[in-house]
């Protein structure tokens, strides 16, 4: 399975942010859409970069409260790994366990956004993709039987 059969099931619309927005702004929207991660969009449509739930609760737990009205830019992760519509899920899973983080942007052919794969469509893909070969060995061993 690739990663284009997760965003034709899915659909590929991803909630973004601009750059100029404050924590507080950014905790309101993850909370509101319930998520866990907001793409950062610079001008042009351009990855600026990727801020988690994760990154909220480390700013507030460094800087305190404060951190909420602080700039996103601040505490997003700015090296965001992306993956192409062709990418394998074995390899996504791959990607997110090396890196320890559970979303992973699509990028398209033109490099720009068309998409966003968290762990939990992996998992849901993989569980599917075993029942499925539980199945067919099933459907096997009893014709042959
Ligand atoms: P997550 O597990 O996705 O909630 O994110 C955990 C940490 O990894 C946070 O600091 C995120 O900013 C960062 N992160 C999430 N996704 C990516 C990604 N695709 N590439 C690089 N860093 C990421």
């Amino acid at each position: 399975m690739l990663v284009k059969h997760i965003l034709q099931d899915k659909g590929r619309d991803v909630i973004v942010i601009a750059p100029g927005a404050t924590m507080a702004e950014a905790a309101q929207l993850l909370a509101e859409k319930r998520i866990g991660v907001v793409i950062v969009k610079g001008a042009e449509g351009a990855l600026a970069g990727i801020l988690s739930e994760r990154d909220v609760v480390r700013a507030v737990g460094t800087d305190g409260p404060v951190a909420l009205g602080h700039n996103i830019t601040v505490y997003m992760t700015k090296s965001v790994a992306t993956c192409r519509q062709t990418d394998t899920i074995e390899a996504l899973m791959e990607m997110m366990t090396r890196g320890r983080f559970r979303h992973v942007p699509v990028l398209d052919d033109d490099k720009m956004l068309c998409g966003l794969i968290s762990i939990g469509d992996v998992v849901k893909t993989r569980i599917a993709e075993t029942l499925n070969e539980a199945n067919s060995l099933r459907e096997y061993i009893s014709a042959t039987a």
